[in-house]
Formats: structure tokens, C-alpha cells, sequence
């Protein structure tokens, strides 16, 4: 009898990080997927990060997990988008080699103590007497046991692919849908609604005129995802722009009604943010260009990938519309893009830990909850692994909150509002941006990641030396002072009012880096570059990240009052029929989570307090996640 403590059904960003975390916290884990080759596919464009996107990569790699690794060896352009704007906002991104990142992720996982590959398409879910899962099925009627299931399916769940009039169920190009769990999530009750996303069609690198587009290059040097690497080593590529033309836009109009979104062959909805180049035609009539990115998919593959155009024309009409492309006029397409249109189960039907509350041990993350992108998924894999491994031994939850991380964003938004559309991260979902920066996630999450015991010892050391950095430079930039006749003599415009300042003080001008404040105090050279690049950020947002400070204070008095989860809403005065309805189905776990729930008014709130505060039975706690 083949037995285990977790089981991850699929081998997407999901399932990656969940198998991975399990495996870190000393949990026996097996990662089933469909096949061992595909584990770490990117199913849709060859690029990891991004604004809000990176952010999460960054907190997934300060808990040890696998994406920020994976890409550093992976990536082939790296850029810091938005570079000139404010930290809060600034997004890393890389391009990747697609082989290479498949590689790199199954190469970190091999390495994995406790984590076992395996090969299964899983069909069913078993059950204990009491209601708890006891493993899974997979094809053929073998059974697998484990305390803990965790499903990260994917776009897979009754997938259904559409190019033009031409419908095919599958989970994504060439690869089976998976039914027999779709109707196994049917059967235990869950509540499910159909999404779809899309892809543009590939092109072949040979046939493109690149020499009459505008090259975009990366950063130079490029700047790692992951807190552990030093120097990116991977040869890096120039991407290059184009856009469609009116012409482009013609041909979609005539084609319109063979489109299949417009044809009515799909009836789920789209991310909004992401439209098909069908969309864009239709809800922006008056916009004669839409900018394309073509983006290589490989050091040593041809194939290009031309983000902007996703698609469910039929082939004929795709290929008349590459031909109105510039420098695409003889691009041969080496695959038709499609629209696919997936199960996904309501999110409002999990835990924070993303154990679901219908049936205990078992977890949902990535795609199957309504988001999309490799990052959402690989940031909800982390949390539903670690949490499924932690309450084997009976650990506290491992939550974060939405003042400690964007996958805290992520999370609450999806248990509290649920989805109408694929749910992408973006950094103005995050109330306390300025102090949630991508280049501070391993500040605020790594000691968490030591304290469960989710980060391995090499980051746990790298840490150290960091942090112990950290605080020598913020010491040393607090003790250093000089006189504004001296600070002049250095060439620095200061007032001359005999006020002596601090490097600290110098530091939140914006105009002053460390740099030249080494002329003057020469200690201040040896800071190492991460550690100045926090001394800069803290010092001049220093009154903003303060005023913040108390916001997140006031945040956590209402994350602090924790409201049972068996909480009767029905019984509660003052409560309309559809609060009742609605914080019945969302489960609130403290009266903060109860706020943020649509519909959900300050009466309301009230009324809910002076229940639970009434209410006989243990009085209300504070939330075990709380600092
Ligand atoms: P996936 O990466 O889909 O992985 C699912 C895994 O589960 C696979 O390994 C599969 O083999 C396995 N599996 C499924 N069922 C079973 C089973 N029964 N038994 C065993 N294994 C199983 N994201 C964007 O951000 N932007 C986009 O523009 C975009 N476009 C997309 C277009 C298409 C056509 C597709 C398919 C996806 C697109 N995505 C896009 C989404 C992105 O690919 C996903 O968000 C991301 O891959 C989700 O990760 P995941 O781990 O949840 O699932």
C-alpha cells in the first residue's frame, strides 16, 4: 500500500511549491501529475513576474520556495519594470528559456529531500467514515493514501479548448482534460462556475523581419528574482516591439462572428485585463495600434511568442492577421492560438490555509480557484503545502495577512469577494504597498519561513549575515554625522545654518545615494549594495512608512477579534437576510475579514460585534497569526 502524509495532484507552479514546502517542513510527499516532463510547464507566455506578479515571486523565494530559483537559471531578459517610479511599484520580470525553467524546477525538486515524483492521472478522492480525505485514485484504480490532499489542477478540470468553430476537451494544447476529478468535486458539493483564458498563436523566429522592429533590451547587469543568487550566468536576448495595424483590426472585425468567444461557443468569462486581440477590437474601437511584444521562447528554440494577441480566430483568419502585422508579413505560425474554458471551484469555500471547509485535509490552489498567472498559483501552492504539512503535527496555520505580504492580499481577496473573473495580482489590490516592497519580501517573510521551519539552512544563513548587515549600516548611517561647512566642502548643496546631519538625514534627500556619501565617511562604502538599498528606501520614505505603520496597527486591532467559525448568522440581530447570506457563505475568520466581505456595512459590523461579544462561549481571540 503506497502511503505518504501529503499528496499534490499536478505538476504546475501550484503544485510545484506545495510539493516543495511540504516536503521542507519534514512531510513524506508525493507530487502526482499527468507526466513528470511537463512538471514547471508554462502553459501560456515564457515570463515570470511582472508589477504585483513579481512581488509574489519574491515572497515565494523569502520562504525558500522554488519559482525565484527556477528563473535565475532559467532567465534570458530581466528587467526591473517601472524602474523610475516609486519601490512600492517597481516589478522584477524575466523572460525565460521554457526548457530551461522546466529544467530547473524538476532539478530543485529531485534534489528535495522527503518528495517523491510520480506519474498518475488522479481520477478520485477517497474518503474516511468521519468525513476527512484519506488519499486519491488515480487511473487504472490504484489507490494512494494520505492524510492530506492538496489539488493544484490547473486550467485542466473539464477543459475545453476552442479555436474558431472547432472545439476540443482538453487541459491545455495536446494534453487530456481532467474529468473524473471534476466530478468527484461536483459530488462532494462544491460550488463551480466556468472561466477561460487564452494564448496567441507561436511564430517561427527565422521568418520574422526582426531588422524593422524596435529591439527592447534588458537590464544590464541583470538583476536576480531570488534573495540566494549572486549573478545571472544564462546568456541574455533583446525582445523586440511591433503592433497591429488598421488592417489587423479589419480582419478581426470581418471575423468577428467565427471568433469563438463571439460566437457563443463559450460561456466563461475572461480576465479583463488580459483581453484577446478580439476584445481589444471590439471594447476599444477608436485605438488603431495595440503594442505586441514578441518574445523568444528559447536560446535554442525558434519559436516566438507574441504577447498582446491572444486569440480564438479560426487558423485561416490568424494567419491573414499576422500577415497585417509589421514584420510579421511573412512570419509562418508554427501553432494557432486558442481559448480554453476550465472548471474552477468558488474560493469562498476555503480556509486562509486553503483547506477547504467542506471536507477536512483537503486543499485547492493555483488556477482551480479562479486566478490566473504562474505566480498567483506558485504563491497559493506555497501556503496550501506548508499548511497541509504543518497540521499533521499539529502546528498553528501558517496565514500571512495584508499587511505582511501580497499572497496575504491574494488570499483574503479570494476567501472574502470570490471571483467573477481570473484573479491576477496587481499592487493596487495592496492597501499597505509602500511597506510590502518586492525588495524587502525576504525581511518580512524570512524569519516566518525559519520559524516553521519552511527555509532551509543555507537561506537561513544568507539571512543572517543580511539582517546582521542591516542593522551595523542602520546604526552607522544613524551615528555619522558632519557640519554643513564640511558637507559643502564635499560638494553637497546643503543649507549652511550650522545644523549638523546624519547620513541617514542626507539619505532621504533623493538626489543622495550611499555613493558619494563614502567621500566623507569612508565606512560607508563597505555597505554591501542590497543592504544600501534598504538604508535609501527606509530614510527617505521614512514619514510615509510611519504613517503606514499606524494604519497596519489599526488593521491588526480588527484582525486581532476572531469570530468562530461555526458562528450561527442567522441568529445575529441586526443583520439583513443577505449579510446573513453572505458572511454565512464566506465564513469570515475575524470581524477585519467580516469588513472586507462585499456588502458588508459598518451596521453591519456592529451588530456582528455586539453578537460575539454577547455570545456565551470562549471570548473572542486573537488571531493565531498575529504578531
Ligand atoms: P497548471 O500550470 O495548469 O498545472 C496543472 C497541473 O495539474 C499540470 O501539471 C497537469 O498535468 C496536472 N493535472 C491536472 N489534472 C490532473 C489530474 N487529474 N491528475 C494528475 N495531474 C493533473 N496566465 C497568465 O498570467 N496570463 C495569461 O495570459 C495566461 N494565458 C493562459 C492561456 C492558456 C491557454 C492557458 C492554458 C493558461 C494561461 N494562463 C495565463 C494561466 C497560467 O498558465 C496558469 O495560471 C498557471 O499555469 C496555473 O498554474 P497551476 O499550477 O494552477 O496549473
Amino acid at each position: 500500500m503506497e502511503r505518504y502524509d501529503v499528496i499534490v495532484v499536478g505538476g504546475g507552479h501550484a503544485g510545484c511549491e506545495a510539493a516543495a514546502a511540504a516536503a521542507r517542513v519534514g512531510a513524506r510527499t508525493v507530487l502526482l501529475t499527468h507526466r513528470l516532463e511537463t512538471i514547471g510547464e508554462m502553459s501560456c507566455n515564457p515570463a515570470i513576474g511582472g508589477i504585483g506578479k513579481g512581488h509574489l515571486v519574491r515572497e515565494i523565494d523569502a520562504l525558500d520556495g522554488v519559482m525565484g530559483r527556477a528563473i535565475d537559471r532559467a532567465g534570458i531578459q530581466f528587467r526591473i519594470l517601472n524602474r523610475g517610479k516609486g519601490p512600492a511599484v517597481r516589478g522584477p520580470r524575466a523572460q525565460a528559456d521554457r526548457r530551461l525553467y522546466r529544467r530547473a524546477v524538476r532539478a530543485i525538486l529531485r534534489e528535495q529531500p522527503n518528495l517523491t515524483l510520480s506519474e498518475g492521472a488522479v481520477e478520485d478522492v477517497s474518503m474516511g467514515p468521519g468525513g476527512g480525505v484519506t488519499g486519491v485514485v488515480i487511473a487504472g484504480g490504484k489507490a494512494i493514501h494520505a492524510p492530506r490532499v492538496v489539488v493544484t489542477t490547473g486550467t485542466f478540470l473539464r477543459g475545453m479548448v476552442h479555436i474558431g468553430a472547432t472545439s476540443i476537451p482538453a487541459g491545455r494544447a495536446g494534453e487530456a482534460p481532467s474529468v473524473g476529478l471534476a466530478r468527484t468535486l461536483q459530488r462532494l458539493g462544491f460550488s463551480r462556475g466556468r472561466l477561460k483564458t487564452g494564448t496567441p498563436p507561436r511564430l517561427d523566429g527565422r521568418t520574422i523581419d526582426w531588422a524593422a522592429l524596435a529591439a527592447q533590451p534588458g537590464d544590464d547587469p541583470p538583476k536576480p528574482f531570488s534573495y540566494l543568487t549572486e549573478s545571472i550566468s544564462t546568456p541574455q536576448i533583446c525582445c523586440h516591439i511591433t503592433g497591429t495595424t488598421p488592417r489587423t483590426h479589419e480582419i478581426v472585425r470581418n471575423n468577428l462572428r467565427r471568433a469563438a468567444i463571439h460566437a457563443g461557443a463559450i460561456e466563461g468569462r475572461g480576465p479583463r485585463y488580459c483581453p484577446s486581440v478580439e476584445d481589444k477590437v471590439v471594447r476599444f474601437p477608436d485605438r488603431t495600434r495595440h503594442q505586441i511584444f514578441l518574445e523568444p521562447e528559447g536560446l535554442e528554440d525558434h519559436t516566438v511568442y507574441p504577447n498582446g494577441i491572444s486569440t480564438s480566430l479560426p487558423e485561416d483568419a490568424q494567419r491573414a492577421m499576422l500577415a497585417s502585422i509589421p514584420g510579421l508579413e511573412r512570419a509562418a505560425m508554427l501553432r494557432p492560438g486558442y481559448a480554453i474554458e476550465y472548471d474552477y471551484v468558488d474560493p469562498r469555500e476555503l480556509r486562509p490555509t486553503l483547506e477547504t471547509r467542506k471536507v477536512s485535509g483537503l486543499y485547492l490552489a493555483g488556477q482551480v480557484n479562479g486566478t490566473t498567472g504562474y505566480e498567483e498559483a506558485a504563491a497559493q501552492g506555497i501556503i496550501a503545502g506548508l499548511n497541509a504539512a504543518l497540521s499533521l503535527g499539529g502546528a498553528a496555520d501558517f496565514v500571512l495577512d495584508r499587511a505582511q505580504a501580497y499572497i496575504g492580499v491574494l488570499i483574503d481577496d479570494l476567501i472574502a469577494q470570490g471571483v467573477d473573473e481570473p484573479y491576477r495580482m496587481f499592487t493596487s489590490r495592496a492597501e499597505y504597498r509602500l511597506s510590502l516592497r518586492a525588495d524587502n519580501a525576504d525581511l518580512r517573510l524570512t524569519p516566518r519561513g525559519i520559524a516553521v521551519g519552511c527555509v532551509g539552512s543555507v537561506r537561513a544563513s544568507a539571512y543572517g549575515r543580511k539582517d546582521a548587515a542591516l542593522q551595523a549600516g542602520r546604526r552607522l548611517v544613524a551615528g555619522l554625522s558632519a557640519s554643513p561647512a564640511a558637507l559643502e566642502r564635499h560638494g553637497f548643496n546643503v543649507r549652511q545654518d550650522g545644523v549638523r546631519r546624519t547620513a541617514a538625514q542626507l539619505l532621504a534627500h533623493a538626489e543622495i545615494d550611499l555613493a558619494p556619501l563614502s567621500a566623507i565617511w569612508p565606512d560607508v562604502g563597505n555597505i554591501r549594495e542590497d543592504v544600501a538599498e534598504q538604508l535609501a528606501i527606509e530614510a527617505r520614505y521614512a514619514v510615509y512608512l510611519e504613517r503606514q505603520s499606524e494604519d497596519i496597527a489599526a488593521f491588526r486591532r480588527d484582525e486581532a477579534l476572531r469570530l468562530p467559525e461555526s458562528l450561527d448568522y442567522g441568529v445575529v440581530g441586526g443583520l439583513s437576510n443577505e449579510a446573513k447570506e453572505r458572511l454565512a457563505r464566506t465564513r469570515p475568520g475575524t470581524l477585519g475579514a467580516a469588513s472586507r466581505v462585499p456588502g458588508i456595512t459598518p451596521a453591519a459590523l456592529i451588530a456582528l460585534l455586539r453578537h460575539v461579544r454577547r455570545a456565551p462561549g470562549p471570548a473572542p481571540t486573537r488571531a493565531c497569526h498575529d504578531p
